[in-house]
């Protein structure tokens, strides 16, 4: 039975180094999904994603962050097979992670994505303890929602198991609480705890002292396996997610 944390950060802001250093600190695994141009954001260069990569995965976020939703199929194919391409020459290793930007995806990008070659698939879902296939769910975003998001959230793409299991916490929002109740979750029924965010909304939002207790929280847990993204791959156990009709 797989017990397993991973992290995952989107859009290669240069801030993402005080993550990489507080990931360091706690001997968590992480992966940094960076899109080439960001229109919204800074992003850091591609000498310091060399240097990141160092220590960390870097998994495909687009070409421009763009909604995958919004594009033809020959745009598509440009932005994420364009990602692929890129993320290989900067880092020298063949990219296997890739989250789509905005958290928007359908049948036809996840399959260009497949086709691409990467392996595994981010998005932003919240409150899920599980593995998924084709699209990986996370469990909780650095960021504090208010329950009434999280019901919304899980309401409004059908996720109805996954809403009574969030409520049987008290539907709770306090971030130490739904680690806890989440994990407990695993340690029964096995899965994989999935923390994810941004830097730059980190900053913007002052919650890196939370961030830093968090993390604390989640390490030196012993029966646990620490992953990056890429690594999930090996342990997805459920398949119970249609290519053609993805949940969103
Ligand atoms: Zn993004």
């Amino acid at each position: 039975m797989d017990k397993i944390i991973t992290t995952s950060w989107d859009d290669g802001h240069p801030l993402d180094f005080r993550i990489a250093e507080l990931l360091d600190k706690y001997d968590l695994k992480g992966t940094f999904y960076i899109p080439k141009k960001n229109p919204q954001n800074t992003v850091m260069s591609e000498t310091d994603m060399a240097q990141l990569h160092h220590k960390f995965e870097i998994g495909g976020h687009t070409l421009n962050h763009v909604n995958l939703k919004k594009l033809d199929n020959s745009n598509l194919v440009h932005e994420i097979n364009g990602s692929y391409c890129w993320l290989n020459e900067v880092t020298g290793v063949k990219p296997i992670s890739f989250c789509p930007p905005f958290g928007a995806y359908n049948a036809a990008s996840l399959k260009i994505i497949y086709l691409a070659g990467f392996k595994v698939i981010r998005t932003t879902q919240l409150l899920s303890p599980d593995l998924l296939l084709p699209v990986n769910y996370t469990t909780l975003q650095l960021f504090n929602h208010s329950s009434y998001t999280y019901a919304k959230h899980l309401l409004i793409r059908g996720r109805v198991t996954d809403f009574k299991l969030w409520l049987y916490s008290g539907a709770t929002s306090d971030m130490l609480n739904l680690i806890d109740y989440y994990l407990n979750y695993i340690d029964m029924n096995g899965g994989c705890f999935h923390l994810w965010g941004h830097s730059w909304e980190i900053e913007k939002f002052n919650l890196w002292k939370q961030l830093e207790i968090v993390f604390k929280h989640l390490s030196n847990r012993s029966e646990y396996s620490y992953m990056e993204n890429g690594q999930l791959s090996n342990h997805i156990k459920h398949q119970n997610v249609n290519i053609n009709n993805p949940n969103q």
